[in-house]
């Protein structure tokens, strides 16, 4: 679907990209459930060029981090569904300094699901794209796609179904080669694989070098990752989140601009910035954490604190980080403060197209306490618990 409707001042630039084409952006990621997610999560306040850099450079380099990719790998562990494998998401782990690449050419390491050993080569890339897993992205869709091999872990169909269709939907571009004999293997499935006589003479050598190498052996790897990977995607979010629960001069405020330098500039951290937040590394004592989190699920609440509106994401392995999105009572309205002076949570699980909120903060506590159950949490608890009884 096309969209042509024009804004008058995108949230994310404040007009400097001089795009004035709205695009549907949504404020929590699509690869972390954003689809799911409800209105308060989109907007169509934010011009197409600033929706796909923060696509890429924003929540790209969040979700590809080392860190957000393997959260989200055991986030999908735990809610997997005996009847069936669904797709969830490989673990970045760095590049492989051993693997025999052509010149100029890197291999990435990932780990896949069932703990498959994956290696995407692909084209060496501009420093600046270095901590960004799958490197530049924009030129691999237009010219290397790149190539990918793994092997199925052999511990019976589902794990091994597990690991294959995961594998196929997270790496859709480049040649994949599945180095496993399957048989049977659904049509759908089959046709996104190289087949036998379809490799190059290259893939044939590779895939010889890796056959060799075996699985059990100890490889060289160097993780390359930007420690604020985190710290341009809260600014977004509070950017977004902002623009949606306040009124439409928030996005004019002088927070909301230093909201933006964040977002496209991360030199500005340093020194005068009025922004407030808390930092992924911050240790929050346990106590606190764990009654506002939802084990291996994201949540996100939005609160009243020290007459601040603020944002506090929590991880799925339980940790917290926030930001501000506004200390100003120009913007704190008598509505706004009762609306949010208790809390109030979503509780979004990506791998199971799962999105619950608001709930107010209390009642949710009440839930994590075991005090007054949720029922629909108390489902989703269940469903988390079945994952000892995922087949082999
Ligand atoms: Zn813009």
């Amino acid at each position: 679907m096309v969209s042509l409707k024009i804004i008058d001042c995108c949230i994310y630039c404040g007009g400097a990209s001089g795009d004035t084409t709205s695009s549907l952006e949504h404020i929590w990621p699509q690869s972390l459930g954003g689809s799911n997610c409800g209105h308060l999560f989109k907007t169509q306040q934010v011009c197409r060029k600033c929706n796909s850099n923060a696509g890429l450079w924003v929540d790209g380099a969040f979700f590809k981090s080392f860190f957000v990719s393997a959260l989200a790998t055991s986030s999908g562990m735990a809610y997997l569904d005996p009847a069936s494998p669904i797709p969830v998401s490989s673990t970045f782990v760095g590049l492989d300094m051993e693997f025999p690449v052509q010149e100029r050419e890197v291999c990435e390491r990932w780990i896949g699901p069932s703990g498959e050993t994956i290696y995407f080569i692909h084209q060496e890339d501009n420093p600046k794209w270095s901590g960004f897993a799958g490197g530049n992205i924009i030129d691999r869709q237009k010219i290397d796609t790149g190539r990918i091999y793994f092997q199925l872990v052999d511990r019976g169909s589902y794990r091994a179904m597990l690991g294959l269709i995961s594998i196929i939907k997270q790496f859709s571009k480049p040649r994949i080669h599945c180095l496993t004999n399957i048989a049977n293997l659904q049509e759908e499935l089959d046709k996104q694989l190289i087949s036998a006589n379809d490799k190059t003479s290259v893939e044939i050598n590779e895939i010889k070098w890796i056959k060799s190498r075996g699985i059990n052996t100890e490889h060289k790897t160097r993780i390359t990752t930007d420690v604020n990977f985190s710290i341009r995607f809260f600014a977004k979010l509070a950017l977004g989140l902002g623009s949606n629960i306040l009124q439409k001069e928030y996005v004019s405020s002088e927070y909301a601009k230093q909201l933006r330098t964040i977002l496209w500039n991360l030199n500005s951290l340093e020194k005068e910035s009025i922004v407030k937040g808390s930092s992924f590394f911050t240790t929050e004592p346990i106590e606190v954490t764990e009654i506002i989190t939802y084990p291996s699920a994201w949540t996100i609440q939005i609160s009243i604190i020290n007459e601040a509106l603020i944002l506090t994401v929590g991880y799925p392995n339980g940790k917290i980080q926030s930001i501000q999105i506004t200390n100003d009572t120009e913007y704190i309205t008598t509505n706004i403060y009762s609306n949010y002076k208790d809390g109030k949570i979503y509780i979004i699980i990506p791998p199971r197209d799962i999105f619950i909120g608001p709930i107010n903060t209390p009642d949710f506590i009440s839930h994590r306490m075991k005090y007054k159950l949720i029922s629909e949490l108390s489902t989703i608890d269940q469903w988390r618990n079945d994952a000892r009884n995922i087949p082999d």
